[in-house]
């Protein structure tokens, strides 16, 4: 531990430990332990596995979601002159070599990677002869399937843990109900008494506040005099970019300059905004929930949530950052019946029809294997094709391999070069190439404006030679520097290690079951909005009652904290969602008329709902079409139900039939009608929110 104090003082410049920073530090490297530490964005997760870095022998891998934030922290730790890198797909060839080279020879200490770059071979081959002392995974709780953020990536960093045999696991996070810290627990054997640190989710200097209003004049009404009376700086949260902006135009004619903050503003105009808060003394930021990850300023005065939170944890995260400095703060949030379809919008948008993923996994199953024996595929088509989105088809294929063991992922690839001469003479050498390779992909590429574009996949197919070597020839044209290349269309890449099922039978079941965690996880997502209610509206105190929700029930031994709306006044607020059960028939009607499809009930509910998917995207009757979301104010379930009726008298028939299809259709499709309406009359009754 001599070490690790000398560590924090001599590179960092810091007296000591903050939190249980040195507990978890001494689990790490004196008990040889794993550890779990849970503490509020801004706490100092960091150096908890920082400092153990360098006093430890091996290499520490970081696992990171964010490719931006690595390359933050990584420049801060090379300013101090911590040998760290970071290792994505955005380096180029030389950076790359040069990092693996500094990661090989055991000069680097730290390596930040995405957790996407576990499926890389090149990438494990090269770890397997690495000795990593420390593992540490941030942003932990996306193993969680029952979290939000889950990301399907995530669930391979255990078996990678254990194939590796890493030394000791660090988990971070700021946000982990008992539930999710119990799932990171126990992938990765982590001892829950005493490998666990948290600091209290309870804030005796939040006043948690809450407010009922229905429409957006309503709560400016509120707003605007609670944020003139701000003493320091002031967070809004909304939910949807366009909000930002609106609710900023709204405040400046009262003499407030609000700044803006979203993910769809470009990076420098982020970083400007941020910088500049930063700095303000009274500043005011409308934003979207994308601000605030490592947001560090002690004094922010009002965190104001004008569109209710998706789930408790981000709520608990987004009034954490209230107040660090531990003067009075407060925090208010708006409850409103007509946001919440659009959050339950959220939640539902990740369940596809059940006939998709029984589609997906025949091509799957069925494909013809490529020449090395893998299986490749465009997940970005694939999405479009089956109405899956993207992360949903990630968890798929995840669950294939991890549930289902049938496949591994391995290091993907891209199917599509651009290629653009760079000299004239390299240009020549091209042209002069007379290897099988080269005149192939002659032979296939098409010009396009100033390049030329080829598929190496169909190419390869169609020619018979490898499509390893087509990209290779094309990779030494560009380290000769005779072309400019850009690389698109990117391909998972799977190894197939157990038979795969090909009887209708046992793909059904697959189906099935992968169906089903659909279901949950979509319930589990409305559980969680609902929660969020629960706990704005019922009677008792709203200190307590998050305290609650994150396993603390004694947080406040009278129970009372005093400053919230519930202690403030003794009664929960008032609050009717105003659900509507049965569907306008007039409505249904022009939804059938705009949208022909009637193979799938979901597609048509989501388009009267307003929730967007791949599929409703292609066939432009998303968020464009006028009748998008017309159907807003109703029990998505009911819409489901009625849909399905119609669906059913047209016999479930898709607009542009395919014929790989029909064969197994009318079986899947008396499954898909009986599951359709699951939980109806509960789920409405329940909806009385
Ligand atoms: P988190 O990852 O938990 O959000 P960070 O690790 O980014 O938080 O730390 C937040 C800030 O706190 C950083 O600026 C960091 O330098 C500072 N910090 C962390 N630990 C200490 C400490 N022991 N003493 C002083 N400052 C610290
Ligand atoms: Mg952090």
């Amino acid at each position: 531990m001599e070490d690790a104090h000398r560590v924090l003082k001599n590179i960092w410049g810091f007296p000591s430990f903050r939190l249980s920073q040195a507990e978890v530090i001494k689990r790490l490297i004196v008990d040889n332990e794993n550890a779990l530490v849970l503490y509020p964005t801004g706490g100092g997760k960091s150096l908890t596995y920082q400092v153990p870095a360098l006093c430890l022998p091996g290499l520490t891998l970081v696992i990171s979601p964010l490719i931006a934030l690595m390359k933050d922290q990584v420049d801060a730790l090379v300013d101090r002159g911590v040998k760290a890198a970071n290792l994505d797909s955005t380096l180029d060839a030389e950076r790359s070599a040069w990092v693996k080279e500094e990661v090989i020879s055991g000069r680097l200490k730290l390596l930040y990677v995405a957790p996407e770059r576990l499926n890389n071979e090149g990438f494990v081959t090269m770890m397997s002869h690495v000795k990593i002392s420390l593992l540490a995974i941030d942003e932990s709780h996306c193993i969680s399937q029952w979290g939000a953020s889950f990301r399907p990536e995530y669930l391979k960093i255990a078996r990678f843990a254990e194939e590796m045999d890493v030394e000791r696991v660090l988990c971070l996070t700021a946000t982990a109900t008992p539930n999710v810290a119990k799932d990171i627990c126990k992938s990765f054997y982590i001892d829950a008494q005493k490998g666990v640190f948290r600091t209290a989710v309870y804030r005796p200097n939040l006043a948690l506040q809450v407010r009922v209003a229905n429409t957006l004049d309503q709560k400016l009404d509120i707003l605007i005099p609670f944020l003139k009376s701000r003493i320091g700086p002031a967070i809004v949260y909304v939910t949807l970019q366009r909000h930002a902006q609106e609710v900023a135009d709204h405040l400046r004619p009262h003499g407030m300059e609000p700044m803006v903050y979203h993910a769809g503003l470009g990076g420098d105009e982020r970083a400007r905004v941020q910088q500049q808060f930063m700095e303000s003394e009274k500043g005011i930021v409308c934003a979207t929930i994308a601000f605030g990850m490592g947001i560090d300023k002690a004094n922010i005065r009002q965190v104001v949530h004008l569109f209710m939170p998706k789930t408790l944890e981000n709520y608990s995260q987004e009034v954490g950052r209230a107040g660090r400095d531990g003067l009075p703060s407060t925090c208010l949030m708006f409850l409103s019946a007509p946001d919440i379809p659009i959050l339950e919008g959220f939640c539902r948008g990740d369940t596809c029809n059940k006939r998709s993923i029984h589609l997906w996994l025949q091509e799957v199953v069925l494909k013809t294997p490529d020449k090395d024996g893998t299986l490749s595929f465009n997940h970005y088509q694939q999405s479009r094709e089956y109405d899956i989105r993207a992360n949903v088809l990630g968890l798929c294929y995840a669950q294939l391999e991890l549930d289902h063991n049938y496949i591994r992922a391995v290091t993907p690839f891209y199917s599509q070069y651009d290629m653009s001469s760079r000299t004239a003479d390299g240009w020549q050498k091209v042209l002069g190439d007379e290897t099988e390779a080269a005149k192939t992909i002659k032979m296939y590429w098409a010009p396009r404006g100033s390049t030329f574009q080829i598929d190496v996949v169909t190419a390869a197919q169609q020619s018979g030679q490898d499509r390893g070597d087509l990209a290779k020839k094309i990779s030494d044209w560009e380290l000769s520097g005779y072309v400019n290349v850009k690389a698109s269309q990117v391909r998972a890449r799977y190894k197939i290690v157990n038979p795969l099922p090909k009887e209708l039978e046992e793909i059904v079941n697959i189906t099935d079951m992968m169906y089903k965690r659909m279901l949950d996880r979509e319930e589990e997502a409305i559980v969680k909005l609902r929660q969020v209610i629960d706990f704005a509206t019922d009677d008792a105190c709203l200190a307590q009652s998050l305290a609650s929700h994150f396993g603390d029930d004694g947080a406040i031994p009278t129970g009372l904290c005093g400053s919230c709306s519930f202690c403030q006044t003794g009664e929960g607020i008032p609050f009717e969602s105003g659900a509507v059960a049965q569907p306008d028939p007039i409505k249904i009607k022009a939804i059938l008329q705009a949208c022909p499809e009637r193979d799938d009930p979901h597609l048509l509910a989501r388009m009267a709902f307003g929730v967007t998917s791949p599929r409703l995207t292609a066939g432009k009757w998303s968020t464009s079409h006028p009748l998008f979301g017309s159907m807003v104010e109703v029990d998505f379930n009911a819409l489901v139900e009625a849909f399905d009726k119609e669906c059913a008298r047209a016999g479930y028939a898709k607009a542009d039939i395919q014929p790989s299809a029909a064969a197994s259709k009318k079986r899947l499709m008396s499954q898909s009608a009986s599951s359709s309406g699951r939980g109806g009359t509960s789920k409405r009754a329940r909806r009385g929110w």
